[in-house]
């Protein structure tokens, strides 16, 4: 499978290079590397930026300057020309080795180095000794302590932030930082969260991550999407369906933008179709749903509160009548699967016509009631964290050998993105089944492409007029929704998705 060298390795850092002594009250914030998995679409690297850097950039003191580096848009190690003072980076157990290497190599030239994320709660222990200090918890909060502490001389080992504080208050996030070209969209907005589930396997279970469901004034993000000049958004909420009365205040205060907009949501959502439909209406082009599993067992074995998998399709049709595609999400590997699960989850997504579909090697997270089992029954396999990236195996599957769930994981990959998959799983309306073909052979058949956008910068330039005249689509397709005599199924009067 190609995977080019720029997304199997990390830009090399030059142990020789002196730097200038840091400057005084410069911070700089760093999303590190991680290695691609060369089955998915590299395109998702690039939708959109981490919502985190820029959340936490926006409370930098005035008297502070802050850069942002994404290693991942390719353009080479994080500057060190002015030398920060003091790095702040985010670190996540897939690529927490590169954070630490970073860590290493900002201290070793006389920076303060900030170690904060999600690998900071489930493992402090670890990651404490590459930092000056740790932020455990929402770095929103620290982030403007931290730099008044360094400015006293007075840094300390840990700082702790709760995800109960409301959020409200927070400034909105300094996109200005951002290289808008190296992106999709710009546009990442979070509307609340957590998550009404708390799913053995999810990292919202991570032992010491205690966060309350909370939600944002639907006025601020519509106006935080309106003031981002870009025609497309992704919500990067957990779950942006946790409360359908929410939801349906957000949508009215959306709709007048006429932008569109994704998100992820439970299959729950379901449950009221006016709702769905007020979704389109209020720009949703597509949903990414978390179906986990097509076996019930499974469901319930990992405590998930969902509807029964039996009921899945005929759920999905009730986005695909309202015009919203669906990208379904399914862990491989529970221990009520056995070797068919491959086929017939391939089977069920291509019956179903999904426009696209993620797959995810179970993968039991440190800290979480997953690990907590396995460990204790002997199926980890190691603790190479490198590895516990949903596209290796790292534990022992129960129903099948660690060889035929690797393989299985890559054979759905390679049949999702075959051109048989592709177009069996084309939308109903003939008329919308050119653009659905044009963005499935963009998204994930052009992998090389992707690499030659990301390198140059053009991701933005290339998929904006894509983007835009999506959305130009779509307003003519929600005239039609509004109709009052539209009894009929939105997939038949052409739908728009993205
Ligand atoms: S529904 Fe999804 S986001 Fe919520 S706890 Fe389960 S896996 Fe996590």
């Amino acid at each position: 499978m190609w995977l080019p060298q720029a997304f199997r390795e990390a830009p090399r850092l030059d142990e020789s290079l002196q730097t200038l002594p840091p400057t005084p009250r410069h911070a700089l914030l760093i999303n590190p590397f991680y290695p691609k998995d060369p089955h998915a679409s590299f395109g998702k690297h690039v939708l959109t930026p981490s919502l985190a850097l820029t959340s936490i950039a926006a409370s930098t003191p005035p008297e502070w300057e802050v850069e942002y580096w994404d290693e991942n848009l390719l353009l080479g190690p994080p500057p060190c020309d002015p030398f920060p003072e003091v790095v702040g980076i985010t670190v996540h157990l897939t690529f927490a080795n590169r954070a630490y290497e970073l860590a290493r190599w900002y201290r070793a030239r006389g920076a303060k180095v900030v170690l904060g994320g999600l690998h900071a709660i489930s493992c402090p222990d670890e990651v404490a000794p590459h930092a000056d200090a740790i932020a455990i918890g929402e770095g929103v909060q620290l982030w403007g302590e931290i730099l008044s502490d360094v400015d006293r001389h007075q840094l300390k080992p840990v700082y702790h932030g709760s995800y109960r504080k409301p959020y409200r208050d927070d400034p909105p996030p300094r996109r200005d930082l951002l290289p808008r070209e190296s992106f999709l969209t710009t546009s990442s907005l979070i509307a609340t969260r957590g998550c009404h589930n708390r799913c053995d396997f999810c990292y919202l279970a991570t032992d010491g991550l205690h966060m309350p469901y909370l939600l944002r004034d639907v006025e601020q993000i519509a106006q935080e999407f309106h003031d981002d000049d870009q025609p497309y958004a992704v919500f990067i909420d957990n779950n942006l369906g946790s409360r359908p009365e929410y939801l349906l205040e957000l949508c009215r205060a959306l709709q007048p933008l006429e932008k569109i907009w994704s998100a992820a949501v439970s299959i729950d959502v379901t449950d009221d179709p006016e709702l769905v439909r007020e979704m389109a209406l209020a720009g949703c082009t597509g949903v990414f749903v978390g179906f986990e599993s097509l076996q019930n067992e499974n469901i319930v074995a990992s405590h998930k509160k969902s509807p029964r998998t039996d009921d899945y399709a005929r759920r999905v049709g009730v986005f695909h009548d309202n015009g919203i595609q669906v990208n379904g999400s399914f862990v491989l590997g529970f221990d009520h699967d056995r070797p068919d699960v491959f086929a017939h989850t391939a089977e069920w997504i291509e019956q179903n016509r999904l426009e696209c579909a993620t797959f995810h090697i179970l993968t039991p997270y440190p800290g979480t009631p997953l690990f907590r089992q396995m460990e204790q029954d002997g199926r980890i396999l190691h603790r190479d964290w490198s590895k516990y990236d949903t596209a290796h195996v790292v534990f022992k599957p129960r129903q099948m050998t660690i060889d035929e769930l690797a393989d299985g994981y890559a054979w759905c990959y390679h049949r999702l993105f075959s051109h048989r998959s592709i177009w069996r799983r084309r939308p109903k309306d003939p008329r919308s089944v050119l653009p659905y073909l044009a963005m499935s052979y963009l998204y994930k058949r052009s992998n090389w492409f992707w690499h030659f956008l990301i390198r140059n910068r053009l991701t933005a330039r290339v998929w904006r007029p894509l983007v835009e005249s999506t959305r130009r689509r779509h307003i003519r397709f929600r005239q039609r929704l509004r109709e009052p005599n539209c009894g009929r199924p939105a997939s038949q009067i052409i739908s728009a998705g993205v």
